[in-house]
This record gives C-alpha cells, sequence and structure tokens, in this order.
C-alpha cells in the first residue's frame, strides 16, 4: 500500500524537485547533532585534515542523506554516495574507494546492510586508510594492501542497534537524529512552500507540520499533496481549513496518523487487548514487515505516547485505546506492565 506519509525516498527527492536545504544554517531542527557538526567541520577545516567518520542515525526522512551533503559542501570537498546492499562485493568497495580524492566524503546509506565481507575490508580502509585485498585464488593467492587517501566515512542507519560493535566503534562522531518537534516543521513547510512558491499562511504551515509525523520527508510530500488538491480546487492561498480539507481527503488525521497507524493501533486493541505483544506477531496479524513497523509506524506513535514499549512486548496506552475510540481496560497486570522498565530499542 502506498503511504501519503510514508518517509522513504520517493519522486519527490529527484534533484531538479528537492527541497533539500544546502548548508547547515539552511537546515532547520536536530539543534545538537548541528551545532556539533558545525564545531567539528570547523576544526576539521582550521586543520585542513579530513573529517572523522561521522555515523547518522534516526528513522528514514529525518534529513541524514541531506546532512552528508552538507558536510561535504560545508568542507568544499567531493562527495560519493552509494548503499550497504549496493556493495555485493570487496571488489566493489575497493573501487570506489580507490577512486576517491583526499579528504572526499563517502556517503554510505543503509550501512547496517553491508555483506559481512566487504565490511570486513573498510575496517583497515577507516582506520589506517589502507585496503587489504586477496588477488587470486587457491595456492596463487596472494595479498596486496593498497594506501588510500584520507577520506571521510558517512555512515547513515535507521537503527544503529543493527551495526556491528567494530563497525560502529570506528565511527568518531556518532549522531543521533531525532523526530522533530512541529514548530521546525512549521518552518521547514513555510520554506517549501517558499521554494516552490505556494502561497500559504502561517496556520496553512503549522496545520501541516502537525500532521507530518515528526519526518520532514513526510512534510514534504504532503505540502506537494496539498498543492496538488488546493490547485484543482482553484484556491489560490492555503489557509489552516484548505490544508485540513486536503489532508482529510489523503487519510491523515489531524494528528498525523492514517489508515496503516489505525490498523495498528485496533489490531493491539481488539487482537491482543492492547498487548504487551511481540513486534514479529503484528508484523504477521498486519502483513507488514518487521522493520516497517519498526522504524517508520512504532517511532511517531510512541513520541506520541499512543503505543509503549515493555519487557515483553509493546502495549497499548491509556491515550492509545482513548484514541480509537475505546475505553482502557483496568487491568492490574497492565498497569504493572507499563511500570516496569522499558526495554532499550
Ligand atoms: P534520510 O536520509 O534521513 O532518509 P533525507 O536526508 O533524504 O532523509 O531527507 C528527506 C527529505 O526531507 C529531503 O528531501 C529534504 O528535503 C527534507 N529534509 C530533511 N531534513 C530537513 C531539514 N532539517 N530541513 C528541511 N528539509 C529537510
Amino acid at each position: 500500500m502506498k503511504r501519503e506519509i510514508d518517509p522513504h525516498a520517493q519522486e519527490e527527492d529527484r534533484p531538479e524537485l528537492s527541497l533539500r536545504p544546502q548548508s547547515l544554517s539552511d537546515f532547520i531542527g536536530q539543534r545538537a547533532a548541528r551545532e556539533n557538526l558545525r564545531v567539528f567541520v570547523e576544526a576539521a577545516k582550521n586543520r585542513g585534515e579530513a573529517l572523522d567518520h561521522l555515523l547518522l542515525f534516526g528513522p528514514p526522512g529525518l534529513g541524514k542523506t541531506t546532512l552528508a551533503h552538507i558536510v561535504s559542501r560545508e568542507l568544499s570537498v567531493g562527495f560519493r554516495a552509494t548503499s550497504g546492499p549496493v556493495i555485493a562485493k570487496a571488489g566493489d568497495l575497493a573501487a570506489i574507494l580507490t577512486n576517491l580524492e583526499p579528504h572526499d566524503v563517502l556517503f554510505i546509506d543503509e550501512i547496517h546492510r553491508l555483506n559481512p565481507a566487504v565490511e570486513e575490508i573498510l575496517y583497515p580502509a577507516m582506520e589506517d586508510f589502507q585496503l587489504d585485498l586477496i588477488i587470486g585464488e587457491g595456492p596463487a593467492a596472494r595479498s596486496v594492501r593498497i594506501d588510500l587517501p584520507r577520506f571521510t566515512l558517512v555512515g547513515a542507519t535507521t537503527r544503529s542497534g543493527l551495526l556491528t560493535q567494530p563497525l560502529r566503534e570506528r565511527f568518531g562522531i556518532p549522531l543521533r537524529l531525532e523526530l522533530y518537534e512541529v514548530d521546525e516543521l512549521t518552518e521547514i513547510v513555510a520554506r517549501g512552500a517558499r521554494v516552490l512558491k505556494i502561497m500559504m499562511t502561517p496556520e496553512g504551515a503549522a496545520e501541516i507540520a502537525r500532521r507530518s509525523r515528526g519526518t520532514p520527508r513526510v512534510a514534504g510530500r504532503l505540502l506537494r499533496r496539498v498543492r496538488d488538491f488546493t490547485e484543482v480546487a482553484g484556491i489560490a492561498v492555503i489557509d489552516a481549513k484548505a490544508a485540513d480539507a486536503a489532508l482529510l481527503r489523503l487519510d491523515v488525521d489531524s494528528r498525523g496518523l492514517d489508515t496503516m497507524d489505525r490498523r495498528y493501533l485496533s489490531c493491539m486493541a481488539e487482537n491482543y487487548g492492547g498487548g504487551p505483544v511481540g513486534v514479529e506477531t503484528l508484523a504477521a496479524a498486519l502483513a507488514e514487515q518487521r522493520d516497517v513497523i519498526e522504524e517508520v509506524i512504532e517511532p511517531y506513535l510512541m513520541r506520541e505516547g499512543l503505543v509503549q514499549r515493555t519487557p515483553r512486548g509493546r502495549m497499548l496506552s491509556d491515550s492509545g485505546f482513548r484514541y480509537i475510540g475505546l475505553e482502557p481496560p483496568r487491568d492490574p497486570a497492565r498497569q504493572l506492565a507499563f511500570a516496569l522498565p522499558v526495554e532499550e530499542p
């Protein structure tokens, strides 16, 4: 099912249509990460060195790719992008690494999906800027060592927990991106409207922001869809009412939840009495991939306090029950489960 609030990259990310900010000062939100990055970039530039390897983690659509681009621009160095699943063999990575210029940024998206054999040769490349390759097979095989230019690896992952320990340890700068606040998203929507030359009131921007699940990519997508609806309806300026009407037609409710989220909440309430229920069970019941549930659906529902993680599985909170129009059960075991410490994601 295609979701209007799917945060995965799609047609809107084509460069000519892009709303991507181009510099750190254009980048809205993620204050802590942004300010730290500014210092590290400045320091690396002053010393004339490559920036330390950088790991960006957080749910899809929060700006990891955007930040990687910005870092290379701020450092005035080249940018190469690839992704974990694309690098099939050690030789593929070797080809990329040996073509880098000094201080270049190499961006590897979905770095947790690197093939272990490839990961193995990435370690010395990151640490000592050397590539150890085995050439040939059997008794004739020999190992060659190639010196690499100093480069900056920017790795992006939706969940740092999926990274192997040795890989994680080789990143000097780990930065976690969080879901955005509504006021930050309002600024992002307003900026997007300016770039796309859409007339919009501040209230219209705030309405779209509130319903973007804390995710700039979703905000950008909703902005374009709202524009489609209002254009066809002959509305010149998008205000809160016009935005609301369009978003309801897209089935995005007043808090940014769509059919999929409501199915998730109802499934927990009706099939599992509000939990605790394991993610695999939910994935099977909803016919969704586990990754989608964990990376796309749950982070926002958790931030909104509708769902909680407990040591025994996911649980629907009292407000989760009320959200779908049900009374929360008055069960002492349930209250106890909420009181237990939260499991690490
Ligand atoms: P990720 O790599 O984390 O999946 P991207 O960097 O591709 O996310 O960002 C998704 C979209 O959201 C981009 O098209 C970009 O225009 C927009 N975006 C992300 N972060 C910001 C931000 N802080 N300000 C404005 N737009 C942003």
